[in-house]
């Protein structure tokens, strides 16, 4: 009845499709998935198969590794993703964490399969108020329904209001985080000993990832993986 009324429309155009939450021919083929070879580590779309090596790993991630352990992401942040992310972070759209959901559980299915909890990267009280909702939290909860692992959606803190960190270089990304998060009083024993796979929307250079990773592990987590809707493929080559 619904759907006589509002005839499914594509995600992120105008055009009709079959069933609500989907993509339209065009741009689903417009959608970069990353399927492919990648680094283990940090989800960097390799450019050819057994580039990586043995380990499989990034000479990024080989000099410098995360304190992470390993990191999926379900799509390559390019102009196809900025639209299905930008208005569930801007535009209250938040109908399509559903769908993001849907596509990070297929490509975390593993991280999944070996995590104890999701713990979504928290956002400023000041921006949750502005914002309404932290679509992070959404991610992960939508994730948490379809993979049967529980969320502790409060589990991080966000100390400080951050700039935004697509402004800034790499280096000056890890200076603006820092101190930045914690985990919240109360929350430590579920931690404890625990597998936690972080969610988050975007993975650029990885600070905000790295410095989540860290206060969970000095809070008594086993291990820390990432799970994100999309990878920026190199940030340092921009
Ligand atoms: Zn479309
Ligand atoms: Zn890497």
């Amino acid at each position: 009845m619904l759907d006589l009324l509002l005839p499914p429309q594509c995600l992120t155009c105008d055009a009709p499709v079959a069933d609500q939450g989907g993509l339209c021919a065009a741009c689903f083929s417009a959608t970069n998935f990353l399927n492919g070879p990648a680094c283990v580590c940090c989800a960097t779309p390799f450019s050819y198969p057994g580039e990586g090596g043995a380990g499989r790993i990034c000479p990024h991630c080989a000099e410098a590794p995360p304190p992470w352990r390993q990191a999926r992401a379900a799509l390559r942040y390019d102009e196809a993703a900025r639209r299905l992310i930008l208005p569930l972070k801007h535009a209250d759209r938040t109908e399509l964490a559903a769908s993001l959901a849907t596509m990070m559980t297929r490509a975390g299915a593993g991280l999944l399969e070996e995590a104890d909890v999701l713990v979504p990267v928290p956002l400023h009280p000041s921006r949750l108020r502005a914002r309404g909702y932290n679509q992070s939290a959404l991610l992960a909860r939508s994730i948490g329904r379809r993979s049967d692992v529980p969320v502790i959606s409060d589990a991080l803190v966000r100390l400080h209001p951050t700039r935004l960190l697509s402004d800034l270089t790499e280096v000056e990304r890890e200076a603006e985080v820092k101190g930045v998060f914690a985990v919240r009083r109360g929350r430590r024993a579920l931690l404890a000993d625990r597998r936690v796979l972080l969610i988050d929307d975007v993975l650029t250079s990885g600070a905000t990832s790295a410095a989540c990773a860290r206060v969970l592990l000095a809070a008594g987590a086993r291990s820390v993986d990432v799970l994100v809707a999309a990878r920026v493929p190199d940030p340092r080559q921009r």
